[in-house]
């Protein structure tokens, strides 16, 4: 069983200053549990030279936590659960992943107009996604 982990804990992890397994252990804590990403949150709002910034440069560089297309696709088509949604709305506002929200507001592009730029209804949007997977699924 797993120390708990407390707002000290949080603080080390949001200046980089734990050991690799310990950042390791606390991510995945993280991105299990809604309420720590909440207390993670507060505590980095309480740090006075914590930016977003810090804490987006941990996530970037790791990028394990990173959302694939089809979860994103998912999450763009609201037809995940809540905890799931929580997770990735997290991850793109506040950890603002770059690289996943750039991913993210590509897929809203295709999904949301046609090639010629018309808007597409939903039903359609999701049948462009659909395909759209199926193509990708070979370059990852
Ligand atoms: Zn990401």
């Amino acid at each position: 069983m797993n120390p708990a982990i407390d707002d000290d804990d949080l603080r080390g992890y949001l200046a980089e200053d734990l050991p690799a397994t310990e950042m390791a252990r606390i991510e995945k804590s993280l991105r299990d549990s809604a309420d720590l990403r909440e207390r993670l949150e507060r505590v980095r709002l309480d740090r006075v030279d914590a930016g977003l910034h810090t804490l987006g440069a941990i996530w970037r560089r790791s990028r394990v936590t990173c959302l694939s297309r089809e979860t994103l696709g998912s999450y763009l088509l609201d037809v995940l659960d809540r905890s799931q949604a929580g997770y990735i709305r997290f991850h793109l506002e506040v950890i603002e992943c770059a690289f996943c929200q750039a991913n993210f507001a590509d897929l809203k592009r295709r999904s949301q107009t046609e090639p010629d730029g018309r808007p597409v209804d939903r039903e359609r949007g999701r049948r462009i996604f659909d395909s759209s997977r199926e193509l990708l699924a070979g370059d990852s």
